[in-house]
């Protein structure tokens, strides 16, 4: 990424050449994920993260709820698989379900302090920090995400899948 441009993305605030260098450097990470397992750390809930940061990956019900119920699952559910299942192969999202205004105020951390981690331990120190800020910054949506994370988990599943 250019480091003459700090220009700051007006969605997260990431000193890292306006929205277009933020979703450029977020293409980037993406692409060191895959070269190097150590900066895969936690890498759904760093997408979450991201996405949740950005209102653009979250226009729809259900990228926005998925997104947000991937973030709820990694912070408060870790070591449950039925949480995972039932966002990443089959979201099942309440019928009465609408989406919330997206907060103002979408965290102070951003993918700017994960970029400048220069080893996978720096790496996972910085993504589990933007994680939990992202997270908190949601928290008026806490109740939200817990209730369809819930629904998801509970709903039959068509067997076979
Ligand atoms: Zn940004």
């Amino acid at each position: 990424m250019p480091d003459d441009d700090r220009t700051l993305c007006p969605d997260c605030g990431a000193p890292l050449g306006g929205r277009d260098g933020c979703d450029a450097a977020f293409h980037e990470l993406g692409a060191r994920a895959i070269a190097n397992p150590g900066f895969a750390y936690r890498r759904r809930a760093v997408v979450d993260a991201y996405c949740l940061q950005h209102p653009t990956y979250i226009l729809s019900l259900k990228s926005f709820a998925a997104h947000l119920c991937g973030l709820c699952a990694a912070v408060e559910r870790p070591a449950d698989p039925r949480a995972e299942r039932a966002i990443w192969s089959d979201l099942r999202i309440p019928p009465d379900a609408v989406k919330p205004a997206v907060p103002a105020v979408r965290g102070s951390r951003t993918l700017a302090d994960v970029c400048e981690a220069a080893t996978p331990r720096a790496f996972h120190a910085a993504a589990d920090a933007w994680i939990a800020d992202v997270w908190a910054a949601w928290s008026e949506h806490h109740d939200l995400a817990r209730r369809w994370l819930d629904y998801s988990v509970a709903a039959p599943r068509r067997v076979g899948r």
